[in-house]
């Protein structure tokens, strides 16, 4: 059995009308065959702008598309009996269910209430007023539509350690709520950009009230008894105290599910800085991968400039491979997303070999690249019109990984445009011969050993036509056209 494989089954621009939790029930059985081990679903629960929210404005997480609230009951993605059935497809496919939490931050409250605050520097997050003011804030959160099915808490500022946005005075910026909690101080474990990054948007979560505390461990036991949990996806980690999730983490695995698969989104290049965030939560969860994502951008705006000998550079799988989880592309890098920093098309085909053929990683593939996707949206003023291009060779990288991925790793990282790398294959499952160029084609000497010698080589990706024969020293040549990844493996074992 090779290793789990992700796919993110949605992307920024996924058509509304709540179509997505049909569409991966028909995908599910394709997917399995295909070789995706789990599927990363967006938040199933309902967010402030209902049937239109991505799922990333938190409005009520035990709203699952089953209450008519913010204006549709289904959300975006269906309602609660297609998630439900997609779930127990998924399941019966072998395929994990991974869900998307944003526990960070709340949005869409359904009444106003009294709060005294005080003003923040926005750029510096530690420079709070000593002046507490009085002021309106959307910081209660009744659910009324709901009427207490599910969870009787209601959420009011004592839930809440700041928000963005007051009322008499009407004012917009950051403003730290006056709590019982942390004398005046924001949440600690965060991320120290602009001081303290406890504040993201929205009505900010007060992780430090025990009650909410307990809220979020009970709804983590409530979402398992409603569908299938196979892990969770835990969005804006670096804006949520890690005292937090280290807590929590261990609490699900005690009561859902031993072996969760946890992976948090600490969107940060720096490698200390993600190498400190898993030392405080017990190396419980693993991580996205920025700084190999931003390799592969920068590798694919270079083109032939671009040294493919350093592609792993300050990447976490390199550093930390047990904690990465490695992406090509998500939702908010591609175009015209908050962090766009997408990959072009021609090097997709290199980036996910690189990801979904080597010893270590968990690669987590991105639902356009597999099926494509064509949106407009407005940026700086501009009408725009995006096509994201389905990348052709991408079901049979996945399939690769489980059939051909095996065995001990040996690197041919010695050319600046000319790279590969061998999977010499186990016992039991064969290897492979993986290369690629970033600039003109050419061939790679792969030692494989004298067992392999007369044996027939093809690319199974179907990017060179022909056959390399191993030598009677275990040795062949092994080509690649420009701009290009071949896959060899064995004939014999296809
Ligand atoms: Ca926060």
């Amino acid at each position: 059995m090779a290793g789990r494989t992700l796919l993110q089954f949605f992307h920024w621009y996924t058509q509304d009308g709540g179509g997505l939790w049909k569409e991966v029930t028909e995908k599910a059985e394709c997917l399995a065959s295909m070789g995706i081990t789990d599927v990363w679903l967006p938040p199933a629960y309902k967010g402030a702008a209902g049937g239109f929210s991505v799922g990333y404005d938190t409005y009520d997480l035990f709203d699952l598309g089953e209450f008519d609230q913010k204006g549709t009951v289904a959300t975006k993605y269906g309602d609660r009996a297609a998630l439900e059935h997609a779930c127990r497809v998924l399941n019966e496919s072998n395929i994990g269910v991974i869900h998307d939490v944003v526990f960070n931050h709340k949005m869409g409250a359904d009444e106003k209430e009294a709060v005294r605050v005080r003003r923040v520097n926005p750029d510096d997050r530690t420079q709070i007023d000593d002046d507490a003011f009085e002021a309106f804030a959307y910081t209660r959160f009744t659910f009324p539509g709901r009427g207490g099915a599910h969870s009787k808490f209601v959420w009011d500022h004592k839930c809440f350690s700041g928000v963005d946005v007051i009322e008499n005075p009407d004012e917009s910026g950051v403003f730290k709520v006056v709590n019982d909690y942390g004398n005046g101080e924001w949440n600690d474990e965060v991320d120290n950009e602009l001081g303290n990054f406890d504040f993201l948007m929205g009505a900010d979560v007060e992780f430090r009230n025990k009650a909410v505390y307990e809220e979020l461990k009970y709804w983590g036991q409530w979402l398992s008894g409603q569908v299938r949990v196979d892990g969770f996806r835990l969005d804006a980690a670096k804006h949520i105290p890690a005292w937090f999730f280290r807590d929590w983490v261990g609490h699900m695995r005690q009561t859902v599910k031993e072996d969760l698969f946890v992976v948090a989104e600490y969107w940060h290049p720096d490698m200390d800085t993600l190498k400190s965030y898993l030392d405080l939560v017990d190396h419980q969860l693993a991580v996205f991968d920025v700084a190999l994502h931003h390799r592969f951008h920068e590798a694919s705006k270079q083109g032939g400039d671009f040294d493919m000998r350093t592609i792993f550079e300050g990447s976490l799988v390199s550093a930390l491979p047990d904690h990465a989880v490695t992406i090509v592309d998500n939702h908010d890098t591609q175009p015209l997303q908050s962090l766009e920093a997408a990959v072009d098309p021609w090097f997709k085909p290199l980036a996910y070999a690189l990801i979904l053929l080597r010893e270590h990683g968990v690669p987590c593939v991105f639902y356009p690249d597999l099926y494509g996707a064509s949106y407009t949206d407005e940026k700086d003023g501009e009408h725009l019109s995006i096509e994201m291009p389905a990348i052709g060779c991408l079901p049979m990288l996945v399939n690769a990984r489980q059939r051909f991925a095996h065995g001990s790793q040996t690197d041919l990282f010695d050319d600046p445009h000319l790279v590969g790398f061998i999977r010499h294959g186990t016992a039991d499952a064969p290897g492979c011969v993986v290369v690629m160029s970033n600039g003109e084609g050419g061939e790679k000497f792969a030692d494989l050993g004298g067992g392999n010698a007369g044996k027939t080589y093809v690319d199974i990706l179907g990017h060179h036509q022909g056959e390399i024969v191993i030598g009677e020293d275990g040795r062949a040549a092994f080509p690649v056209g420009g701009g290009s990844v071949s896959v060899w493996v064995d004939n014999a074992a296809r």
